[in-house]
């Protein structure tokens, strides 16, 4: 017989290495010795990622005297943190659509109080020298099919009733001249609310300026266990323990060490693949100028955006969620995924035809039913926790940092007077249910993709009911 020739999708993805582009970087730094014997802290935060790390470096600054540990289960920013598309949003509700359905009457606050997130993220970068290719770029909203631009028409129409500014629309021709896709019918430029960055390189120079700050930070270190003692907490680790007044969890979607905490979030594998640098030539084909991230409108939608030494991420569409909510680094590959996504991409982009991917990863999302985070304490006001920040956790997770620490000094703040911060999203059902659940709104949103966008029955009452699944 025969042999069958590879795809072009397929011998694109051939060569990628399967981890996170940028985790596989040389700068990676060491990690630090894991902890051994006891340690005493005013305040220990569990969880190395954006969380956890934004949380100590906020303590700090509040109050340079605080001591303060920070203990990671593996490395800094191996999770979510070190894997994301570095869309740095300010919206703090996974968006201004949903913060609007869910939260009217505070959205100006909340839009206010994203957009000041954001650029706090942007001066500590700067102030602490974090080099971590920080654009602030905007992102373009697409509309790749007619049912979509014109809901990106009337969404900026309403935009511009309500008094939310910075957004222009573009029409086909507008939308080419700044990226060029044969697929693109018109779109939403978001110029102020979004920036691009390196996640990887956010996640390390937030440890280095916690370190540098005081912090003493213990790497393949997991906490196992939470007890009160006296008027703290003691955490197990192990080979030691932590005696802590406080303590923050930032540990995303790991099981939580407050247990009750858990059925609130399930895990949503999400995939991306990184192109080789693109030529001079390849990146005139596409004219993309002025280097803003980009997402399509659809409910199986795409990321995409260019990397420093101009690559192209592509991520999103799959959204995988694996029966009973268990985490495994196998999900972290899925080959079908992957060959769907390049074919997309050439779909996207035939000008760049012969474009090889270098990288090909996955992570999982904390995924929550409103779709953005929620906030708590635990053990009389001693332990705070956030979770739930559902694919939009770059930025956002500045903003749950701040509200921890203002959970756990018990203060009444703007933040803590946010009914988004007071109430909590709808806990997941246990299995078979969660499954079959979640399975029927995919099936449900793919199906609306196809249809002209338009919702079913089951789509319908879920969103009466306030309740969804997004990645
Ligand atoms: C593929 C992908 C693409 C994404 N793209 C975007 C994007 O473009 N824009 C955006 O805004 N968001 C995006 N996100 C989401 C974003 O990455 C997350 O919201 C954010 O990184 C969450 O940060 P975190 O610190 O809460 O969690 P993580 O980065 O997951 O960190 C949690 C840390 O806690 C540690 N930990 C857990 N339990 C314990 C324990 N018991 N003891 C010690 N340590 C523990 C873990 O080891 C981990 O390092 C994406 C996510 C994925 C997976």
């Amino acid at each position: 017989m025969a042999p069958v020739a590879m795809s072009a999708a397929a011998q694109s993805i051939a060569g990628a290495k399967p981890l996170s582009f940028w985790l596989d970087d040389p700068g990676r730094p060491e990690a630090l010795p894991a902890l051994t014997g006891d340690e005493h802290c005013d305040l220990l935060v569990i969880g190395a990622g954006y969380s956890g790390l934004w949380t100590a470096l906020l303590a700090k600054e509040r109050e340079p005297e605080r001591d303060v540990v920070l203990i990671e289960g593996r490395e800094t920013g191996w999770a979510a943190s070190g894997r994301n598309g570095g869309f740095c949003a300010a919206s703090l509700t996974h968006g201004l659509p949903n913060g609007l359905e869910r939260w009217p009457d505070e959205i100006k606050k909340l839009e206010e109080l994203g957009a000041r997130n954001l650029d706090a993220i942007e001066e500590a970068v700067a102030r602490y020298g974090i080099d971590c290719e920080f654009e602030r770029t905007g992102e373009i909203d697409v509309a790749t099919q007619p049912h979509q631009l014109e809901e990106l028409r009337e969404w900026h129409q309403e935009l511009e009733r309500r008094g939310f500014g910075g957004v222009e629309f573009l029409d086909g021709d507008a939308l080419r001249a700044h990226v060029d896709s044969p697929t693109f019918l018109g779109g939403l430029w978001d110029r102020r609310g979004v920036a691009m960055l390196n996640p990887a390189k956010l996640a390390w120079g937030l440890k280095q300026a916690c370190l540098d700050l005081g912090v003493r930070i213990y790497e393949n270190t997991r906490g196992l266990e939470l007890a009160r003692t006296g008027t703290g907490m003691a955490v197990r680790t192990p080979a030691g323990r932590v005696l802590a007044r406080r303590v923050a969890l930032g540990t995303n979607i790991f099981p939580s060490l407050v247990k009750r905490v858990r059925p609130y979030t399930v895990p949503v594998y999400d995939y991306a693949l990184m192109t080789e640098p693109l030529t001079a030539d390849q990146l005139a084909a596409i004219g993309w100028k002025n280097r803003q991230g980009l997402g399509d409108s659809a409910n199986q939608f795409h990321y995409f955006r260019l990397s420093a030494d101009n690559r192209i991420l592509w991520g999103g569409y799959d959204a995988i969620y694996p029966y009973g909510g268990r985490l495994s680094a196998a999900l972290d590959q899925r080959p079908e995924t992957f060959l769907k996504l390049a074919g997309q991409f050439f779909a996207c982009f035939p000008q760049l035809a012969g474009v090889r991917f270098t990288h090909a990863w996955g992570g999982a999302i904390d995924t929550c039913s409103r779709f953005s985070a929620f906030f708590g304490t635990a053990h009389q006001g001693r332990v705070a926790y956030a979770a739930g920040y559902t694919g939009l956790g770059v930025g956002a997770t500045r903003f749950g940092a701040d509200v921890m620490l203002d959970l756990l000094a018990g203060e009444e703040t703007e933040r803590t007077a946010l009914e988004m911060v007071r109430s909590k999203p709808m806990p997941f059902p246990p299995e078979p249910l969660a499954w079959a659940g979640i399975e029927l709104t995919k099936r449900s949103l793919a199906r609306a993709d196809d249809n002209g966008g338009h919702r079913d029955l089951w789509l319908r009452t879920m969103d009466r009911l306030g309740l969804g699944f997004d990645s």
